[in-house]
C-alpha cells in the first residue's frame, strides 16, 4: 500500500507513520518529494491491509491511503494521477512543452558535435544528445571517447545553454557519467540490469530508461519501479522500438505503448524514432506519428555528415533534416494541444 501524506505533514509525522509501518513488520519506501511524501509500504498481507489502512487514514496528517495490486506502485498512475513533470536545470519534461532531445548517437569529434549540437539548438532543441560509452553489438565496432566525450558534451552544452543527456552503461561509473550529464541514459540492453537500476536510485540525477528490446510494458514498468523505489522520482520512460519479425525497420517502434503508458503510469514518455526505425526517412514521419499519440518528449539522433558517421549514419537526420522536421512538428503539437 502507498501512502500519501498531507502537504502540510511535518517531518515528525512523517516518521510517526514509517515508525508504525515499521512496527507492523513491513518495509517501509519513502520518497520525499518537493510538494509531498509518499510512504510505500511492501510486504503488507492481504489479512491485515485494510485494518491498517484504515487506522492510517484516520490521521489528519495522512492524505489518503492506496492500495494497489499492480506489480510497480510508485510508477503507477493511481499514486500520482496528475502526470509527473521532471525539471531538468529549468527544462521541464512532462508538461504542456514536448521536449526536443538532439544530437549525434555518438560523440565522434568536438567538431562534429558543435556542428549537430549548434544546429539542433537553433531548431529549437533544448537538450543535447551523445553516447560517450557506447553498447555496441560488437565488440570490434567503435565503443565511445568515454570522459573525453563527456567533457565535449558538457562545454558545448554550456556553450550552447542546453542540458545534456548521455548513457550509462557501468554501476561503476554512475558518479562519473552524474558530473557531467544532467540526464542519465538507460540503455535498452540494461533495462533489466537491476544493479545498475538500482544505483541510479540512489542519485537525483534524472533518468530516461529505455525499453527493453523484448520488454512487455508491464517488465519495462517493473524496472522503472526499481529506481524510483530507490528514492530517485526522476524517472522518464523511452520507447525506442522492440524487436519483432520484421527486418525491414531496425526494431518495431511500439507507438501503442505511448498512450498505454499515459494510462498506466505518471511517467513522462520519451519517444527515439532513431533507433526505433533505423532509417532517416521513416524517423521523419514516426517523429510527427510520436508527437500525434502524446510523447512528452523526442531523442533523435543528428548528424553533421551521416554518411561519414562512425555509428547509426542511416537513421541520422541531417541538420537540415531536423530543422524542417521541428518545423513541421509545430501544426501537429498545435493540434494535440501541445508546444514545442
Ligand atoms: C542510442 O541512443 O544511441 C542507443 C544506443 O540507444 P538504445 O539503447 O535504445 O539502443
Ligand atoms: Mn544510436
Amino acid at each position: 500500500m502507498i501512502v500519501v501524506m498531507a502537504a502540510h505533514a511535518t517531518d515528525e509525522q512523517i516518521k510517526d507513520v514509517e515508525q508504525r509501518i515499521v512496527d507492523w513488520g513491513y518495509g517501509v519506501h519513502p520518497i520525499y518529494g518537493e510538494a509531498r511524501t509518499v510512504i510505500g509500504a511492501t510486504g503488507v498481507p492481504e489479512a491485515d491491509k485494510s485494518r491498517y489502512m484504515e487506522s492510517l487514514e484516520a490521521l489528519p496528517y495522512v492524505e489518503q491511503v492506496i492500495a494497489i495490486l499492480r506489480p510497480y506502485k510508485f510508477a503507477s498512475r493511481e499514486i500520482h494521477p496528475e502526470g509527473t513533470i521532471i525539471d531538468v536545470k529549468g527544462v521541464k519534461i512532462g508538461g504542456n512543452q514536448i521536449a526536443l532531445m538532439a544530437g549525434p548517437c555518438t560523440v565522434e569529434t568536438r567538431e562534429q558535435t558543435w556542428e549537430s549540437a549548434k544546429a539542433c539548438k537553433a531548431a529549437g532543441a533544448t537538450i543535447l544528445r551523445g553516447g560517450a560509452y557506447k553498447p555496441s553489438t560488437s565488440p570490434y565496432s567503435f565503443q565511445g571517447h568515454g570522459v573525453a566525450a563527456l567533457k565535449i558534451l558538457r562545454e558545448i552544452a554550456d556553450e550552447l545553454d542546453m542540458r545534456v543527456i548521455t548513457e550509462v552503461m557501468d554501476l561503476r561509473n554512475v558518479d562519473l557519467v552524474c558530473q557531467y550529464a544532467d540526464i542519465l541514459q538507460i540503455g535498452t540492453r540494461n533495462m533489466q540490469n537491476y544493479d545498475l537500476l538500482r544505483e541510479v536510485g540512489k542519485v537525483k540525477t534524472p533518468v530516461c530508461l529505455k525499453r527493453g528490446m523484448s520488454a512487455k510494458i508491464e517488465e519495462w514498468l517493473q524496472a522503472a519501479e526499481y529506481v524510483l523505489l530507490g528514492g530517485n522520482p526522476n524517472v522518464m520512460l523511452c520507447e525506442r522500438g522492440i524487436r519483432t519479425f520484421e527486418t525491414y525497420t531496425r526494431n518495431t517502434l511500439d507507438l501503442s505503448a505511448v498512450p498505454a503508458l499515459k494510462e498506466l503510469s505518471h511517467l513522462p514518455v520519451i519517444v527515439d524514432p532513431s533507433q526505433g526505425t533505423g532509417r532517416r526517412s521513416l524517423v521523419i514521419a514516426m517523429t510527427k506519428a510520436a508527437v500525434a499519440v502524446g510523447a512528452d518528449g523526442l531523442l533523435i539522433e543528428v548528424h553533421p555528415h551521416p554518411d561519414k558517421a562512425l555509428k547509426d549514419g542511416a537513421q541520422s537526420l541531417t541538420c537540415e533534416n531536423f530543422g524542417k522536421l521541428v518545423e513541421d512538428l509545430h501544426p501537429i503539437a498545435a493540434a494535440v494541444g501541445r508546444t514545442l
